[in-house]
């Protein structure tokens, strides 16, 4: 190891203190009393300096001293032998990683995630959220698919069962999300569209008499379920068709669904590791902010439609897309 060796001691002035002391030339260390250490060959750094390091700081940097029986510079601990060596980072040869090492190292990494990371996300077991993953899923996940799987079969639900999509329009904005009660809005056309053909049974230009007149045939005669884009177009059409009824008591209520864009929402694809969330945590009051909203459903299902998008021809191809989903497989 060190090489030890004896101070070399001249008389002087500690640079601090002022007061008289021992300085060693080599070592750069002031005594006013004894000399209770031996002479380590190489300054004794009191401060630190960037240009020396450990022997661990340097590998951090895959830097290594030629030879690590030489130390550049030592600091002082507390115990024996009293000095901690460091090395000048200059003088280190430096050995980067060849790309061999870093192919190990990233299939390292994707087998240390296969083995102990979320099959759907990126997040890994620790001791502490161990407990949370189940069949190699993490607890977040889990809720998700359970989420999505929920989604799918309502969409097939809503297939089979043909419900009629109801499309609004009112001369006022209004917003997608519902915060308390209702403002008045005056509506000015009704599509009512099947799930099952391809053309409107009730389309825009129908007079709101006529299609009022066949809606409640509809509703009358078979009891069709409708599907509405928001809680607001629901309850707006409610109101309309049945203004003598409380909306929340009313039967007729349980037929009308809402397909419901909230955080439950979730788009997982096969090769996707991190859950594209989509929420509708905005209030889109602003006819804008609703047709961005659509858009991003277009994009989000892959539905491929074309602008200008109508709310509800969304809707109506997010359920005919996912009914034919199969749901995610989990034990
Ligand atoms: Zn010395
Ligand atoms: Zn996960």
């Amino acid at each position: 190891m060190v090489k030890w060796q004896a101070h070399n001691i001249e008389e002087g002035r500690h640079p601090q203190s002022g007061r008289k002391a021992r300085h060693c030339t080599i070592c750069d260390q002031y005594w006013t009393g004894r000399v209770g250490v031996e002479c380590p060959g190489v300054p004794v750094l009191h401060t630190y300096s960037e240009q020396y390091g450990t022997k661990t700081q340097l590998a951090r940097d895959r830097l290594y001293p030629p030879d690590e029986e030489q130390p550049d510079a030592a600091y002082r601990v507390k115990n024996a032998p009293y000095y901690g060596w460091l090395y000048d980072r200059s003088k280190a040869i430096a050995r980067p990683l060849t790309s061999g090492q870093i192919a190990g190292n990233r299939k390292r990494e994707e087998t240390i995630r296969q083995r102990y990371g979320c099959r759907f996300c990126s997040t890994r077991y620790t001791k502490q959220h161990y407990v949370h993953f189940q069949h190699g899923t993490c607890g977040t996940c889990r809720d998700r698919i359970r989420a999505w799987n929920d989604l799918l079969a309502s969409c097939q639900k809503l297939k089979a069962e043909d419900t009629f999509v109801v499309q609004v329009e009112t001369e006022e904005p209004r917003s997608l999300v519902k915060w308390g009660s209702l403002p008045a809005l005056t509506l000015t056309s009704v599509e009512v569209w099947p799930l099952s053909v391809e053309t409107p049974a009730i389309t825009a230009e129908t007079p709101l008499k006529d299609a009022y007149g066949m809606l409640h045939f509809y509703l009358d005669s078979s009891g069709l379920p409708l599907l509405f884009a928001s809680a607001v177009d629901q309850e707006v059409v409610y109101r309309w068709l049945y203004p003598d009824w409380n909306f929340w008591e009313n039967f007729h209520f349980k037929d009308f669904h809402v397909l419901r864009f909230s955080h439950d929402l979730a788009y997982p694809l096969p090769e996707q590791k991190d859950w594209r969330v989509f929420s509708d945590r905005h209030d889109y009051y602003q006819p804008n902010a609703a047709a961005g909203y659509y858009r991003e459903l277009n994009d989000l299902f892959g539905l491929g439609m074309q602008d200008p998008l109508v709310p509800t021809h969304v809707i109506r191809q997010i359920v005919l897309t996912l009914a034919d989903r199969d749901p995610i497989a989990f034990p």
